[in-house]
């Protein structure tokens, strides 16, 4: 029997928020970003739901192989590119367009002279993560073009921050960004630049396409906006049913480190959940977490397969109660601020060892 841990998975909650990405984006071609596993819903599972998306984007040639034996026959692009001479291959045998962000991986393609390799010219508009300045794009195409086998498809960049949140003063702005891209982002040129944020909150963004990640599992790229607020719908729900419940007296502690100590007789309920299966260590005391309609906190520090709750103003809570540790009831965004971080990195971090259930 699998521990009693899973995460639902609901596939038209996936469809229903590329239509909405798709709308924002209207006239223009829509990349599904699915890499890390399609953000931990499971690859097979985007590959279905996302039927309708113009293309997948990813990271890794094995997804792309992957994407294909699941009977994907539209575009693929490999967001980071290529890593070395072997991938030129299968490049071209799975039908895979690649983002050129470094010289080196133009002498690589002059020197295998391959017979059908799609490129995208990736610009550093400002984030100073990957590729080429602005004022290096022309010299970028005329050196790709002159390879017989090499086609352009156009230029991609990335926002730093386009999350309302995150504008501020940050030194790459979306408008900063734009301004760099300049003439290549007027039209002219075929551009792909807007993420969820990008589709979400900058109309402004041109381009002929867009690559929509996070919104697409319904998700809101900024945690301090609802995913409601954006007509999205969370597809991952993460459960896992409580195993065990103890009573304790006050002074007494729980868990590694004895972190949490109870200041008055207490249920604490222990959930088959722990670092193992991707909630953080790092959470705190009073995390919260979702069990028989109320919020519960965490109480004392996760372990490798465990976590406990205070339950004791909720008794309803027992054994057998499914807890939320996020998902449809407990924004997965309100969870990973709980700790620093963001819901793509709780997303992501889901281990394989947890069952996927589909809906
Ligand atoms: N494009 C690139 C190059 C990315 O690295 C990512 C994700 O990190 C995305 C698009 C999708 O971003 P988001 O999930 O914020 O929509």
């Amino acid at each position: 029997m699998p521990r009693p841990i899973y995460a639902e998975i609901d596939l038209d909650a996936l469809r229903h928020n590329l239509n909405v990405l798709r709308e924002r984006a209207e006239g223009r071609t829509v990349w599904a970003v699915v890499k890390a596993n399609a953000y931990g819903h499971g690859l097979e599972n985007a590959v279905k739901a996302f039927e309708a998306a113009d293309g997948l984007a990813t990271i890794d040639l094995c997804d792309a192989e992957r994407a294909r034996r699941c009977g994907w026959k539209k575009r693929i692009l490999l967001l980071e590119g290529f890593f070395d001479e072997t991938d030129i291959e299968p490049l071209q045998t799975i039908g895979v367009e690649t983002v050129i962000h470094s010289p080196w991986q133009i002498e690589i393609l002059k020197r295998m002279n391959p017979k059908d390799v799609r490129c995208h010219i990736k610009v550093n508009s400002g984030m100073n993560r990957l590729g080429f300045l602005p004022v290096e794009v022309n010299t970028v195409y005329d050196q790709l073009t002159a390879l017989k086998g090499v086609r352009v498809m156009g230029v991609v960049t990335h926002f730093a921050n386009a999350e309302p949140s995150y504008l501020g003063d940050a030194p790459a702005s979306v408008g900063k960004q734009l301004t760099r891209m300049g003439r290549l982002a007027n039209g002219e040129t075929a551009a792909c630049m807007a993420n969820s944020a990008g589709i979400l909150w900058h109309p402004e963004v041109g381009g002929n396409a867009v690559r929509a990640g996070v919104a697409l599992y319904g998700i809101s790229p900024d945690a301090h906006i609802s995913s409601e607020e954006l007509g999205l719908i969370p597809a991952m729900t993460l459960c896992a049913k409580i195993i065990a419940v103890q009573q304790i007296a006050p002074g007494e502690a729980v868990g590694y480190g004895s972190r949490w100590i109870a200041k008055r007789p207490s249920r604490i309920a222990v959930v088959a959940c722990g670092y193992a299966d991707g909630y953080p260590r790092s959470m705190p005391d009073g995390a919260p977490v979702w069990v028989e309609g109320q919020i519960a906190p965490l109480a004392g520090a996760v372990s490798m397969d465990m976590l406990e709750i205070d339950v004791t103003d909720i008794p309803a809570a027992t054994l057998g109660s499914t807890v939320e540790l996020w998902g449809k009831h407990l924004p997965v965004n309100r969870v990973a601020s709980a700790c620093g971080t963001i819901g793509y990195e709780l997303i992501c971090a889901l281990a394989r060892r947890v069952p996927i259930n589909v809906k």
